[in-house]
């Protein structure tokens, strides 16, 4: 209502477009008096099943399986103390100013070394830092989509990706993950079929290595498959890459930006490898995309954090990063196996994923259950995980559940799963009462995904 309408004016109200009409009244209430003003893309904007999870997940009486938090008690902390102390005394001026658009050109070079471990070989001009992998994310996608553009996505997919799709009004068409990852087959078929059926397709945007959540990676042998295909239906690569240094076992696979630098966008971060809280991340690009993202980027951000970027430059410098990726990878090696020995001990009747680095094991539920359906009375048992709804564009995956084995120690990850398969329990039994609490797609079939133990 507006002031015309007899509305009490304790307030401005919208008085152009949309919103003068649709305005709620508003003193005293907790209706949105925006809601009739907010731009189209708005309206798939919602919390991510994750983030509505954090406020219950995170009480200590919680074994959280939920997040993807990395654990960062082994950073060698009064270490970087002293040399960030450092960096502040001999730098400051420069750490505390703004900074270039494109990133710091000294992190830059250091950037091209880390990603020579994955057989990249970048230039530091190819290089933009960003705030963290995400915000580069969101950049590709504003440079690439206009609503209704389809970018190809695995099935399942990184639910912060799927948030940025949503928010740019893009068209997710999902494509099946195996154990070796994205399946070319299926990834020919459904570009051939978006093309007959006159559909854009912008981008593939994939996760090769300990992918979130399906912990699969992409075989070596795959790769160029992949590419080639994308390549022939003129579909420009997003391979999003930040657990790519976090195996288990031997050396990391060659990137797929490693074998065409022409048809990839990659995305890096030191999230993972180092620690999220600087925020700090990376795009690697052909330079004509390049330069655009490093317009897009001044124009939400002006630059990239200089004192986030100076500190983490000072640690690649100064600390032995090598040898604490080695530290994390034994670290979530271990947590791996306290997960997979916790299935294999306490709910055998389910199937998993083994994955061979990164954070996440993707588990298909026994007898038809719902994982989203059963998550409030895994919550009161006091564990928590996320619904593999969280996961696709189009409610698929309720028969499964990503867990997390970053976090938590080993023996709070085994008592994480046995009550878990308590809940498992019960639920089976109320199944087996009622019927099947599973969901099903239309034709039946509950939604598919990898289930390799
Ligand atoms: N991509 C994937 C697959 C992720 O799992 C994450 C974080 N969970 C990100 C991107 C974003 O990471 P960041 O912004 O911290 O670099």
């Amino acid at each position: 209502m507006t002031p015309e309408h007899g509305e009490p004016t304790g307030r401005v109200t919208p008085a152009l477009g949309r919103a003068a009409h649709t305005a709620q009244p508003v003193t005293g209430t907790r209706l949105d008096p925006w809601i009739g003003a907010y731009a189209d893309r708005t309206h798939g904007m919602r919390a991510s099943e994750i983030r509505a999870l954090f406020a219950v997940a995170n009480r200590p009486e919680v074994v959280s399986l939920a997040g993807g938090m990395p654990n960062l008690d082994g950073l060698p902390m009064e270490a970087i103390a002293e040399s960030t102390y450092q960096l502040l005394l001999k730098r400051g001026t420069t750490a505390l100013q703004y900074g270039s658009g494109q990133g710091d050109e000294t992190l830059r070079e250091q950037i091209v070394e880390v990603m020579r471990l994955q057989g990249i070989q970048a230039h530091p001009d190819d290089v933009v830092v960003t705030t963290g992998s995400q915000q580069a994310l969101d950049l590709v996608v504003r440079l690439f989509i206009d609503p209704g553009d389809v970018i190809v996505a695995e099935a399942p997919s990184y639910v912060g990706a799927l948030g940025v799709f949503r928010a740019y009004q893009a068209d997710v068409v999902h494509v099946p993950l195996d154990e070796h990852g994205l399946v070319p087959e299926a990834l020919e078929e459904t570009l051939t079929r978006l093309a007959a059926e006159g559909r854009a397709v912008k981008l593939l945007y994939t996760v090769p290595n300990f992918h979130n959540p399906a912990g699969v990676t992409l075989s070596q042998e795959r790769r160029p498959r992949v590419l080639e295909i994308a390549r022939r239906h003129g579909v420009l690569v997003l391979e999003d890459d930040p657990y790519g240094l976090l195996g288990f076992d031997g050396d990391p696979l060659p990137a797929m930006r490693s074998m065409d630098d022409v048809g990839v966008v990659y995305l890096g971060s030191f999230s993972k490898t180092f620690a999220p809280g600087y925020r700090v991340g990376w795009a690697v690009a052909p330079h004509y995309i390049r330069e655009k993202l490093v317009l897009a980027s001044e124009s939400s951000i002006l630059c990239p954090s200089n004192a986030s970027q100076l500190a983490i430059s000072t640690y690649l410098a100064h600390h032995d990063w090598r040898h604490q990726i080695k530290l994390y990878r034994e670290m979530y090696r271990a947590r791996r196996d306290a997960m997979v020995g916790a299935l294999e001990e306490h709910i055998p009747e389910a199937t998993w994923t083994v994955p061979e680095g990164g954070f996440y094991t993707w588990v298909r539920l026994p007898h038809g259950l719902d994982a989203q359906a059963m998550l409030p009375r895994a919550i009161t048992a006091l564990v928590a995980y996320v619904s593999g709804t969280a996961f696709y564009a189009d409610g698929q995956g309720s028969d499964h559940m990503r867990l997390s084995f970053c976090y938590p120690t080993p023996e709070r990850i085994r008592e994480g799963v046995r009550r878990l398969a308590g809940v498992v329990q019960e639920e089976t039994e109320l199944v087996r009462i009622f019927g099947t609490g599973g969901h099903r797609d239309e034709d039946g079939v509950t939604s598919a995904g990898p289930e390799i133990h």
